[in-house]
């Protein structure tokens, strides 16, 4: 493996430029930036618009330095194959990747309709059928996934965005990763997080559905089951698996509930023989005709009010910062990233 050399500042003028590698067919210089949509730990995402066919796109922008210090190399290089990999009608969709000397740059489609966290958020919380819509649609795309022998591993609210009419798209691929069999490395959310991640034992797809089983608690109840203070408390809570059920979680839901969010991996539907059909099947999932939710023929709950082309209006503010894009001076990480 190649070693990794940080030059100190004043070192740092006298190596000689290595060029950035940028393939494909974008540069930021073929973009309007417009305002941020969303932050993460190592960037953020911009709403931009194509100079050329003055349509918009989401840029997500990922600062090397960040990474390499965050250690997330392999998990940013997996994030820019699995998105190249997918094509899903509920999975985000990416145009391209490139990178300047700091940073790197994913091209995804702009998704207008905001998260549905933030619709959560405003609806405390879903009535049955309203989360009935949006867990089928998750469900498919999870199961996709999976058949890609792909595990998503960062399910929530905030990574699910809807679109102009109000079908979700997932994006965020920062965790996903090919596993074939089984994995180790401890990654999520704690709020969402599978107790056999948290005992650092090996797992599997079997995160996804435990993830599924409390987005679906969330948004019939409005808030998480496991929510503490500290993630520490959190993890706790998570580890004893002890679940209360609200009154008004009807039992059907009650039943597929705690047959996802259960410690018992040989309970646990959607990791049994049957896969994901244990899930599509289960009751609670009765009346859904998962071919017509998979070709969006079913109206949607709520269609967000979009505006005009590049309407942001329903993303949160963030401040923004002055950006350092396009710059072409030494690039000591581009290496790590030779596929952008
Ligand atoms: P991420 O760092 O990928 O989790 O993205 C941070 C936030 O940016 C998300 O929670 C969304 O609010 C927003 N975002 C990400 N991708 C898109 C997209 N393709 N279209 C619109 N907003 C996005």
């Amino acid at each position: 493996m190649r070693q990794q050399q940080t030059p100190s500042p004043s070192t740092a003028s006298l190596l000689p430029q290595r060029s950035t590698v940028t393939r494909g067919k974008y540069s930021i210089t073929d973009f309007e930036i417009k305002r941020t949509l969303g932050t993460g730990s190592f960037g953020r995402v911009h709403l931009v618009r194509s100079k050329y066919n003055r349509l918009y796109y989401a840029i997500k922008v990922l600062k090397k330095a960040q990474v390499v210090h965050m250690k997330q190399v392999e998990h940013t290089n997996d994030e820019r194959r699995m998105l190249k990999l997918v094509d899903h009608p509920f999975l985000i969709r990416i145009w391209g990747t490139f990178q300047d000397s700091h940073s790197l740059f994913m091209v995804m489609d702009y998704i207008e309709g905001g998260e549905l966290f933030s619709l959560l958020r405003r609806s405390q919380r879903f009535p049955n059928p309203v989360a009935k819509f949006y867990a089928a649609q998750v469900t498919l795309a999870l199961e996709y996934l999976h058949s890609h022998n792909i595990i998503y591993r960062d399910l929530k609210p905030e990574n699910i965005l809807l679109d102009r009419k109000g079908h979700i798209r997932i994006t965020d691929f920062g965790f996903a990763k090919e596993v074939p069999d089984v994995t180790y490395t401890m990654c999520g959310t704690p709020d969402y997080i599978a107790p056999e991640v948290i005992a650092r034992k090996a797992y599997n797809k079997s995160v996804d559905w435990w993830s599924l089983g409390i987005l679906i608690f969330e948004m019939l109840t409005g808030y998480t089951p496991f929510y503490d203070q500290t993630p520490m408390r959190t993890y706790e809570k998570v580890l004893q698996c002890e679940v209360r059920y609200p009154n008004y979680i009807l039992p059907e839901a009650r039943d597929l509930l705690s047959n996802l969010v259960t410690r018992d991996l040989t309970r646990r539907l959607g990791n049994l023989v049957n896969g994901s059909a244990d899930v599509k099947n289960h009751p609670w999932f009765g009346e859904v005709d998962w071919d017509r939710v998979l070709s969006k023929r079913i109206d949607t709950p709520y269609e967000p009010p979009i505006r005009h082309a590049g309407d942001a209006s329903l993303f949160e503010h963030y401040p923004e910062e002055e950006l350092d894009y396009g710059v072409q001076t030494n690039d000591d990480f581009g290496y790590l990233f030779p596929d952008f």
